[in-house]
């Protein structure tokens, strides 16, 4: 009877979650907050820097793409309005306080990708901050991700994190999603990655698992996971005032398809193995594994003793195993506990394992 009845939640959370509006009553029970553009400053690039256009009455917009600028905020919105920089991109993000810039219409075409027809497809976002210097900060990652999930909403493209690969020699390929200015192919040989200039921001302290998790954290269907941000933040209802559950930051729980929206809060209700419990979507962020997942390798892959430990073994491409525990967020990376069944056993980098 319960089993039944979960499948059935799972079944019909799963086909909701795209098209629920908050304080609907909604017997599917999958409630969604809205995708809301967040708050920004509007302070217009100079317009020799960027291509009007009237996006997407004729161009189609599928790609996010990732920057890390290389200088703090203001000089960033000081260059793309000066007319000798030539360059542009839709958003600025400054790294120190999460405070956010537009520069350009979403209509409007940004020159940041190094590469056309990216540019053409494609919205851009600057984070303040230097490739091999800055940790970046959750309010970052939630303030960026906020514009993602926004844009993927009113654009039509996949809330979807594309890292294991070099993005498509045609930007008009595939379904999109995010990826960052180092997965832009060179238009003149698309093996090449970074754009016409070989960009390779935003580097290897972006944590994209975690970036990952702060885009999809509304959105998360039956089935999918979830990994719990502190203690005591689980109650036995979709209520501040219910009682809370001895559930401990870092555990992982499955998405029962249950959602609902309270005020300006979104709850969902998770399946801990033992018990069930709701947590808001403030306190969680989406996982892409749960213990027991099974994986596959993307490409050859360093397993480490500890998150970001020392490395033990590399498995090659092709690998498969079990998901043995994590997530653990270290700067720039996702780590997940792998057995691995060609005997190896450790953590690897989440960008390079797939569902299997
Ligand atoms: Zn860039």
């Amino acid at each position: 009877m319960r089993e039944t009845r979960r499948t059935i939640l799972k079944t019909i959370g799963g086909i909701a979650g795209t098209g629920a509006i908050s304080g609907q009553t909604n017997a599917k029970q999958a409630e969604r907050l809205p995708a809301m553009k967040p708050e920004m400053r509007w302070a217009p690039a100079d317009e020799s820097n960027y291509s009007e256009a009237e996006r997407e009455s004729d161009l189609d917009i599928r790609w996010f793409v990732v920057h890390v600028a290389q200088g703090e905020a203001e000089w960033t919105v000081d260059w793309f309005q000066n007319p000798d920089a030539n360059v542009s991109a839709h958003y600025v993000a400054d790294h120190r306080t999460g405070d956010l810039t537009q520069m350009l219409a979403e209509e409007d075409i940004g020159w940041h990708a190094g590469n056309w027809p990216y540019n053409q497809h494609s919205l851009g976002i600057e984070h303040s901050g230097w490739v091999n210097d800055t940790v970046y900060t959750d309010t970052l990652y939630e303030v960026s991700a906020r514009i993602v999930r926004w844009a993927a909403t009113e654009f039509d493209f996949p809330k979807r994190v594309r890292r294991s690969e070099i993005a498509p020699c045609d930007a008009t390929d595939g379904e999109g999603g995010v990826i960052g200015h180092d997965q832009i192919p060179n238009p003149y040989d698309c093996t090449e990655p970074g754009g016409i200039s070989g960009h390779y921001d935003p580097g290897s302290l972006w944590n994209w698992g975690r970036y990952e998790g702060f885009i999809r954290r509304w959105d998360i269907e039956a089935g999918e996971n979830a990994v719990v941000l502190s203690d005591d933040a689980a109650h036995h209802g979709p209520d501040e005032h219910a009682k809370t559950m001895a559930v401990s930051a870092g555990t992982v729980a499955i998405a029962t398809g249950n959602v609902r929206v309270r005020g300006d809060t979104q709850w969902y209700k998770l399946d801990f193995g033992d018990s069930h419990g709701w947590v808001p979507a403030d306190d969680l962020l989406y996982a892409r594994f749960d213990a027991g997942s099974a994986v596959e390798t993307t490409s050859d892959l360093n397993v480490s003793a500890e998150p970001d430990g020392k490395r033990l073994a590399t498995v090659s491409e092709g690998t498969t195993g079990t998901i043995a525990g994590g997530p653990v967020d270290t700067v720039g990376y996702r780590w997940w506990n792998v057995d691995y069944e060609s005997g190896e056993a450790g953590w690897s980098v989440d960008y390079w394992l797939k569902s299997d």
